[in-house]
């Protein structure tokens, strides 16, 4: 079953199917909030839309969250199926007003050092997630919409690839373009964890559309020290990140702060809904549209790599997700490498959201250095 098969579901096949999924896998946040009077009050062009909306989730019945926005209106055309599903994601109850507001100020140490020393070199990496105001987003696009989106973005990048704090170069997936890497360049950049993987294998992007007409469109600005990276065309339009070795978690924020800064200026601007925030394709990207990410080694928590679930539950509970190093759906390594980082971005502000991590990354050592009654090495 994919995308396609979805849209040309009867509208009875798509109650039944969700009906289903709501009692077989009660992880799927689409299934959980589908009301069926709610998909038969819409018209049929908005039934039409909401099951481009929730393709994902009924292909893919195990996925957590299981719908992608297709365009910037969505959330607000949709507001009671995405309200209910985003307040359960995002552990926002229902007396309180839902808002984002942003705060990129950096007056704070967040210096892993203070934690222990040993966390000095630790591989940190902070992304926001933003779509471009005037195309559709991903699950939406054709190959002329991805074609034209990446020649917006080459022109942007003219003015960071200027600036001797950036410097760097375009990297294009799309053949033959001026700026297309060879097979070889791509794969090492993924190994590297610079570039994204080959979307065609994800099969919940698949499933929305997101990854179609792959490699066009798609590639990635470098910074000349490779610490600052844009995606262009995966799962949102844009992805705009800092990535360093380090401790100072800050002193990275800082440097996102100003970079996307610039690329703001050279673009028609980031969608925005008035509530939401950022519009991103996954409601659990929406408001500051931020993941900031460490990759530790927990093995004691993690019982060497063999128990993600474990550690995601320990971490839920202290507002953090964990996931494998080599991206989403991936697993622990055996040594126990995890990407840690705090779930929430919606009603969160960019700084909270860096101080979250700090303080999540201080209870999880501690509890790591307890397991092993402490010889870390
Ligand atoms: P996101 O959705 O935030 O972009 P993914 O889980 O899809 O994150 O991972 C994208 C890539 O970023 C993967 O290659 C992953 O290994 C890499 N990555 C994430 N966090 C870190 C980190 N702290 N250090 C190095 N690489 C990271
Ligand atoms: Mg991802």
């Amino acid at each position: 079953m994919n995308h396609k098969d979805v849209i040309s579901m009867s509208v009875d096949d798509v109650i039944e199917s969700m009906n289903k999924i709501k009692i077989d896998h009660t992880k799927n946040l689409t299934a959980k909030h589908f009301d069926t009077k709610y998909f038969l009050s819409l018209n049929a062009n908005q039934q039409e839309r909401m099951k481009k909306i929730i393709a994902t989730g009924i292909v893919n019945p195990d996925s957590s969250m299981g719908c992608y926005a297709m365009s910037g209106s969505d959330y607000d055309d949709f507001r009671p199926f995405f309200e209910s599903l985003i307040r359960d994601y995002h552990d926002i109850s229902s007396d309180t007003k839902i808002s984002q507001a942003h705060d990129w100020s950096t007056d704070m140490s967040c210096d892993l050092r203070a934690i222990d020393q040993k966390l000095k070199d630790v591989s940190m990496r902070v992304r926001v997630a933003r779509n471009v105001k005037g195309f559709p987003l991903p699950g939406a696009m054709n190959r002329e919409d991805r074609i034209k989106l990446e020649e917006v973005m080459i022109k942007a990048f003219k003015s960071l690839i200027e600036d001797s704090n950036y410097g760097g170069k375009y990297l294009s997936l799309t053949p033959s373009s001026n700026y297309e890497i060879s097979d070889t360049e791509f794969k090492n950049r993924v190994v590297a964890h610079q570039m994204f993987k080959d979307m065609s294998g994800d099969r919940y992007l698949n499933a929305a559309n997101i990854s179609s007409d792959w490699p066009y469109g798609r590639g990635m600005y470098i910074s000349e020290k490779e610490d600052f990276i844009v995606w262009v065309g995966e799962e949102d339009h844009l992805r705009i990140m800092s990535m360093k070795k380090g401790s100072d978690l800050s002193g990275m924020f800082a440097f996102l702060a100003k970079g996307l800064i610039q690329i703001e200026a050279k673009i028609p601007g980031f969608a925005e809904s008035a509530d939401f925030g950022y519009v991103t394709s996954c409601p659990t990207n929406l408001g500051g549209g931020m993941r900031a990410s460490l990759h530790i080694k927990l093995p004691y928590l993690t019982k060497n790599g063999k128990d993600l679930d474990g550690i995601k539950a320990i971490a839920k509970a202290k507002g953090l997700a964990v996931r494998g190093a080599a991206g989403e759906h991936s697993d622990a390594g055996n040594d126990g490498l995890v990407d840690v980082s705090p779930s929430a971005r919606l009603g969160v502000t960019e700084k909270t959201v860096m101080q979250k991590l700090y303080t999540g990354i201080q209870d999880l050592w501690e509890m790591e250095k307890a397991r092993k009654g402490w010889s870390i090495d």
